[in-house]
């Protein structure tokens, strides 16, 4: 696939996918188009007789979890070739009970997911989007994905001239500063019983209505995961193209990186992609990568407990999270030679506490990828006097125990509502990631 193609296909895929149950449900689609087909979890899979027939299969957790993969050489002998990475990102989540009245004006309460760095989410055009599960009028629960695309609400700032100190004081106060406003209403028309609930069933009805004209309407809405997102579209952009700026490249990026190395690559080796979800917090959850969506599904394609042992002895997993450049207004928050440039290629993570999964065995495993791809290569450790970050790498490789190594391509700007990474190397990663499923 050419670079061009490559990131377009990116930033569409960002675009579509607010969520990471509409990650999911995006990446399902591609997968569809490209001969995979859904095992459901719940069926008998009986896939162990069909070995080696070059299926290709995916399963999904959560809606909001996936794992894909391809099997062409006999498992146990050949093992499997893993990318993993995340579908979920920090964002602002809607609450339960949300509706808050507030001087005529309607807001929603939000609790945050994840780390955000919340002050780029003031002043944003954002929109709503999620899970909605409802009672039909047959009495059974259904769910809905839905997107309102359209901006919906905006988090205003306070002016300066109410905050003298804004620019060097700013404290943000979540449960009180947070709340976006999405309406005023008319002077002495205040509905104070607006509930946020039937507003939802009138977009689930409407939803049900365009998409299926069958299908059973909802009397009642039962629960929702909804998060706003901002509405402006990824974008490249910079003098000479050289940036991606969008939300949710951490880690919607690796996710269709991997996705675009699984689909195109040749075929001969058994390759795993998978994305899942709670990365942002902590992993520990049924679709998190502490929990045992992965090894359940390793453990399936295998017909004994050594079986799975042999296999995952001869696997490898790249575990791809975005990785923080160097940023040249704050070069100093950086170890002097461990600055990963914008453009200057993929960045293998290491901590020597563990923090990061590579080890040198695998790391060099890595190098020798970019090499074969003709693609550069960094390497990031965080400074001796700082914290380390950490990602699924760690979790995954202790849950399975196969071998890992943790790299990503280097961003700034990690966690704000618009992210920016260099434009070549998300397809440096693509190119790498291809060369190892090959
Ligand atoms: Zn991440």
């Amino acid at each position: 696939m050419q670079d061009v193609d490559f990131v377009n296909g990116l930033l569409d895929f960002i675009t579509k996918s607010p969520t990471p149950f509409h990650a999911v449900s995006t990446m399902a689609e591609i997968l569809n188009a490209n001969g995979y087909t859904y095992l459901n979890e719940k069926d008998q899979w009986d896939l162990q007789g069909k070995q080696p027939a070059g299926g290709r299969y995916y399963v999904t957790r959560n809606d909001s979890s996936i794992i894909a993969f391809q099997i062409n050489q006999p498992l146990l002998d050949k093992g499997i070739m893993m990318v993993g990475a995340h579908t979920d990102s920090p964002c602002l989540k809607v609450k339960p009970n949300p509706e808050i009245i507030n001087n005529n004006y309607l807001q929603l309460g939000v609790e945050v997911y994840g780390g955000a760095l919340l002050n780029p989410w003031f002043d944003r055009d954002l929109s709503l989007a999620g899970r909605i599960s409802y009672l039909n009028v047959d009495g059974v629960i259904e769910h809905q994905l839905i997107d309102l695309e359209k901006a919906i609400a905006i988090i205003p700032s306070l002016a300066i001239h109410l905050d003298r100190e804004a620019n060097s004081k700013r404290e943000i106060n979540k449960q009180k500063h947070l709340p976006p406003v999405l309406m005023k209403f008319p002077e002495g028309d205040v509905d104070a019983k607006l509930n946020f609930k039937s507003v939802l069933l009138k977009i689930v009805n409407a939803n049900l209505e365009q998409t299926d004209v069958n299908k059973v309407k909802a009397q009642k809405i039962l629960d929702y995961e909804l998060s706003f997102y901002d509405v402006q579209q990824p974008a490249v952009i910079g003098l000479h193209d050289d940036f991606i700026s969008s939300a949710r490249l951490d880690n919607l990026l690796s996710c269709y990186t991997g996705l675009r190395a699984l689909l195109d690559n040749d075929g001969e080796k058994n390759t795993l992609l998978v994305c899942n979800d709670h990365e942002e917090v902590g992993s520990a959850s049924a679709v998190g990568a502490q929990g045992p969506f992965l090894k359940s599904v390793l453990e399936r394609l295998c017909e004994s407990d050594e079986g799975v042992s042999r296999m995952i002895a001869n696997s490898m997993m790249i575990s791809a999270d975005n990785a923080h450049g160097v940023h040249p207004n704050y070069a100093d928050k950086h170890d002097g030679n461990h600055g990963p440039l914008l453009n200057s290629g993929p960045v293998i993570k290491i901590n020597a506490n563990q923090r990061y999964a590579s080890n040198s065995e695998i790391s060099a495993v890595f190098m020798h990828l970019c090499e074969l791809a003709d693609v550069p290569v960094q390497s990031f450790v965080v400074r001796s006097d700082m914290a380390c970050g950490s990602t699924i790498g760690p979790i995954m490789a202790s849950e399975i125990g196969v071998k890992t190594v943790d790299v990503g391509v280097p961003t700034f700007a990690m966690h704000s509502i618009r992210e920016l990474a260099g434009r070549w190397d998300a397809y440096y990663l693509y190119r790498v990631l291809k060369q190892f499923f090959k």
